[in-house]
């Protein structure tokens, strides 16, 4: 289970500062796919980053399983970051080191022994199909193969909580599929409550029970998935639906 409430966020610009999440309020039940959606700087990733401790909010509360994240320092914040699994935007893999070897690095900052991390990563590979590409390097993937490395390397530590920030963009729409596919399987076998950050309402549609649109760092919008696809109830979650069904 996720709770954000109030949270608030802002970065420097030039001359004013840029509110990038303005009073963010949005609660994900255990074990189900909240969708994030919005136009371009809207605030997708900055809630993201900050539900994953990458970026501290200015106010607000983060609470995984009842823990306030926003509240944590030190040793306790470095364990809590460990229990929310991360797919950041973009490509992030390292090149140098082979899908195994991206899917382990958590494990080995975690201190995991050796025999354990390998287990652990055939383990994981498997769940994203992708046992045969073990000694791959990302250059050798395809851009989906490499986006569930991305999955595998991110349940890595066991999370309850999985963040992907947009993790099919920039994919044809069959490698989207099987990204999809592995995100569906993480909630079903795993029971990891997911947040998916997409501008893609397809993906939203597959896979997601909950779906928030956000404009201008606020929530305009929050509910079920059919209940916003046939009755979208703000300009902009219209316009984030394709004209012809
Ligand atoms: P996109 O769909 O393009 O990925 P987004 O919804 O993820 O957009 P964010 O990346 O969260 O948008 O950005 C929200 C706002 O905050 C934008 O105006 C952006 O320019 C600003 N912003 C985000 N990160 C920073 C930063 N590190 N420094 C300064 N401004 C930032
Ligand atoms: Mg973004």
């Amino acid at each position: 289970m996720i709770t954000v409430e109030n949270l608030t966020k802002s970065f420097p610009g030039k001359g004013e500062h840029v509110l990038a999440l303005d009073g963010v309020s949005l609660s994900v039940p255990a074990g189900t796919v909240c969708g994030v959606v919005g136009p371009s700087g809207a605030g997708k990733s900055t809630l993201a980053r900050c539900v994953a401790l990458l970026e501290r909010p200015d106010r607000g509360s983060i609470r995984v399983e009842g823990v306030d994240l926003v509240a944590l320092r030190g040793r306790e914040l470095r364990d809590a970051r460990r229990r929310i699994g991360v797919v950041p935007q973009g490509d992030s893999l390292l090149r140098q080191r082979t899908a195994a070897g991206n899917v382990a690095l958590p494990l080995e900052s975690a201190g995991v022994a050796a025999p354990a991390r390998r287990a652990r990563v055939a383990e994981l590979l498997d769940l994203v199909g992708l046992t045969n590409k073990a000694g791959s390097y990302p250059d050798q993937l395809s851009g989906g193969q490499r986006q569930r490395v991305a999955v595998a390397r991110a349940l890595a530590a066991s999370p309850s909580v999985l963040l992907a920030d947009e993790p099919t963009s920039a994919l044809d729409p069959e490698t989207t599929g099987s990204v999809l596919a592995v995100l569906d399987r993480v909630r079903s076998e795993l029971g990891v409550t997911v947040l998916v950050v997409t501008h893609d309402m397809a993906v939203v549609r597959r896979i997601c029970d909950d779906v928030a649109v956000l404009e201008g760092g606020r929530v305009v919008e929050h509910g079920k998935v059919l209940d916003l696809l046939t009755q979208p109830g703000s300009r902009i979650t219209a316009s984030l639906l394709p004209e012809v069904d």
